[in-house]
């Protein structure tokens, strides 16, 4: 598979007039400040720098952080006419960013189409009305569908980000979500768990008692059918968890409330989706073969072998057998009744 790289380029929001629950940028933005165009060419030359012998890597700039279109559009224009000349330069294959809904227009998008941008991702968040207005989030589901409609007029790559969790949420208006993503069909998506950040409103609600987050488990089972339901209708789930380094900054002293961050939560998501799949297998057979190519063998033997030790648990008379395989595509598995050729173990004992 092409190697992927991204130049993330971390644009405040400065004096951003929204007050979104979760949001932690007032903080980050009284500690960074404005970004200049300098910083965004040292951004781009120490990422590339890095890249140097990776031959047919594609690299994409990004532009992170708040939300781009919100910013002056002459500071946008700014730092876009640094990424076009990159791109011109054949040095990155596409320009990214990441905006609100209720910050796109006609005059938003002809600036972006001139500077040769390619992909614009919306945080949506949820469909639910209650959500977004408990949320704060300051904008509507109209406003969500009108963004979404015009990125797609212009034939920008659309994104749309989800999050799991939020004030007012529940399983079903998540599910509610993906279905009209679906309906709107972007080509990509993110699914963000709600992470209590302290120094957040939400940090206040959590601590007052009027917030209760879902718990892990819970997040988890809805990640699970989100992303079943996004990637089965075709929509590209790029991500799903935040980073470490998207939540708290370098000599940031915020810290994580509750039980609302994994850093693995991706492992523990193939790990579950995994699991579905061998234990519908085991339903017909007593012992099963996973074979598995490098970047799907983990999330099949599960996050620190979760699934392993979870089959020898549930299953004692049943034998699963987890191989990895080299030469299978990396995010391959093949499922095979029996031993795959290997003597079978006796009843009950796990590989
Ligand atoms: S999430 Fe974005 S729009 Fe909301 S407060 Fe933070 S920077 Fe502003």
């Amino acid at each position: 598979m092409k190697r992927h790289a991204i130049i993330p380029v971390f644009i405040p929001h400065l004096g951003c007039p929204h007050s979104c629950v979760f949001c932690n940028q007032r903080a980050i933005t009284a500690r960074s400040g404005p970004v200049s165009a300098e910083d965004v060419r040292r951004t781009a030359e120490q990422y590339l720098s890095t890249l140097e012998n990776s031959e047919g890597c594609t690299v994409e700039m990004s532009f992170f952080g708040g939300s781009f279109t919100g910013i002056p559009i002459e500071d946008q224009s700014r730092y876009l006419a640094i990424a076009k000349e990159y791109k011109h330069a054949g040095r990155i294959s596409s320009i990214h960013m990441s905006t609100r809904p209720d910050y796109i227009d006609r005059r938003i998008l002809d600036n972006l189409a001139s500077y040769g941008a390619d992909v614009i991702e919306l945080g949506v968040q949820s469909f639910d009305p209650e959500v977004l207005r408990l949320s704060e989030r300051g904008h509507t589901v109209e406003q969500v569908y009108e963004a979404c409609s015009l990125i797609k007029e212009y034939g920008f790559t659309l994104g749309i980000q989800l999050m799991i969790g939020l004030p007012g949420d529940s399983y079903w208006a998540c599910m509610d979500s993906v279905a009209q993503t679906v309906k709107i069909g972007p080509q990509i998506a993110r699914i963000y768990p709600t992470v209590i950040i302290s120094g957040t409103r939400l940090a206040q609600m959590y601590l007052d008692g009027s917030y209760v987050p879902f718990s892990q488990d819970e997040t988890l089972r809805i990640a699970k059918d989100m992303y079943l339901g996004l990637t089965g209708a075709g929509i590209n789930v790029i991500r799903v968890g935040l980073k470490a380094s998207a939540l708290i900054n370098d000599g940031d002293d915020s810290v994580v409330l509750g039980d609302t961050y994994h850093p693995a939560f991706r492992q523990l998501l193939d790990g579950a989706i995994a699991r579905d799949r061998i234990e519908e297998r085991l339903r017909t057979t007593d012992i099963l073969t996973v074979r598995a190519g490098s970047k799907a063998f983990s999330g099949a033997v599960g996050h620190k072998g979760a699934n392993k030790k979870y089959f020898a648990a549930e299953y004692p008379q049943k034998t699963v057998i987890f191989k990895a395989d080299a030469s299978l595509g990396d995010y391959e598995t093949v499922f095979e009744d029996g031993s795959g050729g290997n003597p079978p173990e006796a009843p009950g004992k796990k590989q």
